[in-house]
């Protein structure tokens, strides 16, 4: 679609608002809504506004920036109303020198594909965002209150968020986001909908799109959806899985060889080997937050141990079992990353990890076959099997230790999420918890 054929659009769609968004560093989205009557001028000459107000994008004497709207990611807010129509447009950021600005992070997702791509190898993503839907409890609190009663593949008619899931997969669908399955997930409350994988950066645009989309319909039935990793203790958290390939220039799965283990290429072991080795700098990305971490524990399907697997889904890195047509599904699925990742960052530091094992020609440690969680000290130590950081403070440890991965977000990007991420860590670390009054406050 070009400009004028938007224009056209815009105006058989009747919308009469766009919002034209971006992503902070943190994941976070931004937007700016201009009447539709100014988007010929924004397709023109962008949108000019103050990066210095944007967390992480710049200092107050460089703060002029523009907004250059992506029209390939137009689509009209199913449940915003016909009198208040409103659309989205994706924009990259601009610096005042019209160059992309490297504090963005579609850009340095935009970077690191364009780095691969010139390698031959195109960057896929299918991520799997998880979920809890809970009842908004009054104005007073939002209290996890899980609305329904069922538990993973449950067909249950007692299942209310059958309702609510559906009402969701037809607002993805109208987003143009291909929705392949949805489902009840382990845990009560949680639901999982998987749409069409894609390029990387579509992927990450798509992953945005999800999560605002999810919240949207779910307020419309006046309950909380949430992606924090780990809202209630004892139960599975949510992830976001990502399922990953490379592609050739002509469309042919770099990660398929027949005649390989599991089906897969020399590259693409050399890719998985990439991840396992900067798993820990990884983490600190995909999995950003203080509670991510209460997530990444024993004994609910999320990693804990660097191994790769075929069926485990104990390990951090599973091969998926394909259907007969292998060669289009040939790809690995990382497990580590949680839907609090700003995602544009998260397949930066994916791909360049991968990379990385590509250039470097790295060889991925066995397999394991076990369940992992059951393993014993020395076993691990036997094996050699490392286990991701215990916390948001010694992931951003590991983050500083690897160039690498440091290297894939850009120093901007690197300093600010960095800041960040230290001052929430710090706050964190300083509480005192319930758990720590009634562990301690008679007994010492
Ligand atoms: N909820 C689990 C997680 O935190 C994953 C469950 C699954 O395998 O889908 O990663
Ligand atoms: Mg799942």
């Amino acid at each position: 679609m070009d400009r004028q054929q938007l224009l056209e659009q815009v105006k058989a769609d009747g919308v009469l608002f766009v919002s034209l968004q971006f992503t902070d560093i943190m994941g976070t989205i931004k937007s700016v809504t201009i009447p539709v009557e100014r988007l010929a001028r924004a397709l023109e000459l962008g949108v000019w506004f103050d990066g210095s107000s944007i967390y992480g994008f710049a200092r107050i004497y460089e703060s002029d920036m523009f907004l250059v709207p992506d029209v390939s990611t137009y689509r009209v807010l199913p449940w915003s109303s016909p009198d208040r129509l409103r659309a989205r447009i994706i924009c990259d950021v601009h610096g005042p020198d019209g160059e992309p600005f490297k504090g963005d992070p579609r850009s340095v997702l935009k970077s690191a594909v364009g780095r691969a791509a010139a390698q031959g190898c195109h960057y896929q993503c299918g991520p799997e965002l998880e979920f809890f839907l809970f009842n908004n409890n009054g104005d007073v609190a939002i209290r996890p209150v899980p609305n329904d009663v069922a538990g993973y593949f449950d067909f249950s008619p007692r299942d209310n968020a059958q309702v609510v899931r559906s009402d969701i997969v037809k607002a993805l669908n109208a987003m143009g986001m291909g929705v392949e399955a949805s489902h009840h997930e382990v845990a009560a409350g949680q639901h999982e909908i998987d749409f069409e994988y894609a390029d990387a950066v579509t992927a990450a645009d798509n992953a945005i799109t999800f999560k605002y989309t999810v919240k949207a319909i779910a307020s419309t039935h006046n309950l909380l959806a949430t992606f924090m990793p780990k809202p209630v203790f004892g139960s599975n958290g949510s992830g976001m899985h990502v399922h990953q390939s490379l592609m050739d220039p002509a469309g042919t799965n770099l990660f398929y060889d027949p005649d390989g283990q599991f089906n897969l290429s020399t590259i693409a072991c050399q890719f998985i080997a990439g991840q396992l080795h900067h798993a820990r700098a990884l983490a600190a990305v995909v999995a950003p937050t203080v509670n991510s971490y209460k997530r990444l524990v024993p004994g609910y399907e999320a990693p804990v141990y660097i191994c790769w697997a075929q069926i485990n889904r104990s390990a951090m890195i599973r091969i998926p079992r394909g259907s007969p047509a292998q060669e289009a599904s040939a790809r690995a699925e990382l497990r580590c990353p949680d839907p609090s990742c700003n995602p544009y960052l998260a397949f930066s530091v994916m791909l360049e990890a991968g990379m990385d094992g590509i250039r470097n020609r790295l060889v991925p440690p066995d397999p394991v076959s076990d369940d992992v969680y059951e393993y014993s000290e020395v076993e691990l130590a036997r094996q050699g099997i490392l286990t991701l950081p215990g916390t948001l403070g010694e992931a951003l440890e590991a983050l500083a230790a690897d160039p690498v991965v440091r290297g894939a977000l850009g120093d901007h990007v690197y300093q600010g999420f960095r800041r960040a991420r230290l001052a929430e860590w710090d706050e964190y670390r300083i509480q005192v918890t319930d758990w720590e009054r009634k562990r301690y406050l008679e007994t010492l």
